[in-house]
């Protein structure tokens, strides 16, 4: 596996929230699907938001040009722990969990935070979704998980969302520089399908083969 390689599924798993994201940005990062709908196809860079620095200011919400913005909150199903109450789900955990549906202080002012038994009974294991139409990118909910959970909840600039802007205008006010460009597919992977082509033109005669070649 090459470094290239490497480095995309580090930042696909960044986005390995993708269940909650209906699989749009996930099938964008894994280029498994050509047709997936989204902004800027041959835009060789996506923003995205470095999670070693976010700390959930809440700016994402207010700074992106698109209202409402492109950033999403995700719950990462791998690192959830699917407790019985959820630091992002409410605020007050010392709630039954039979009342939390409907004493439970929603942490999120939109309620985007979903709760669903999973198995176990009332006191077993529950999941935990964000409403992707509802969530607006406050951050509140990611920064308490952060803070107290799991670190299962963070938000990602939605790839199918986002018309990458020159500029990301959140990157220009994010207090901890967390916005980054990268690439949207890995970097070095074309480069050898590149030289290849080169190498046939050349022994075809089109193309000089060598800059030398091209000088004599
Ligand atoms: S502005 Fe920066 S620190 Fe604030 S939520 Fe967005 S990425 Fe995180
Ligand atoms: S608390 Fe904020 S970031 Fe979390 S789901 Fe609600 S609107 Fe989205
Ligand atoms: S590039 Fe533009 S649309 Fe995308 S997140 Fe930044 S401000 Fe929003």
């Amino acid at each position: 596996m090459n470094a290239g390689r490497r480095r995309f599924i580090r930042f696909g798993g960044q986005l390995i929230g993708a269940s909650a994201l209906g699989g749009t940005a996930w099938r964008i990062f894994t280029g498994s699907d050509a047709s997936a709908e989204f902004s800027q196809p041959n835009n060789p860079y996506v923003w995205r938001i470095n999670l070693d620095k976010c700390n959930f200011c809440g700016l994402c919400e207010t700074a992106c040009v698109r209202k409402p913005s492109a950033v999403k909150a995700v719950n990462d199903p791998t690192k959830c722990s699917y407790c019985v109450a959820c630091y992002g789900h409410i605020s007050d955990l010392n709630v039954s969990s039979e009342m939390i549906q409907d004493k439970g202080v929603r942490v999120c002012p939109y309620d985007a935070v979903t709760r669903k038994q999973l198995s176990g009974g009332k006191d077993g294991y529950h999941i935990y979704a964000i409403d992707e139409a509802k969530c607006t990118a406050c951050g509140k909910c990611t920064k308490r998980c952060n803070e107290l959970g799991t670190k299962s909840m963070f938000l990602v600039i939605r790839p199918d969302l986002c018309i990458g802007c020159n500029r990301c205008n959140i990157s220009a006010v994010c207090p901890k520089n967390a916005i980054e460009r990268a690439h949207s597919y890995p970097e070095d992977d074309f480069k050898g399908d590149y030289e290849l082509e080169m190498q046939m033109k050349a022994a075809e005669g089109e193309v000089p083969d060598t800059p030398n070649a091209q000088e004599s």
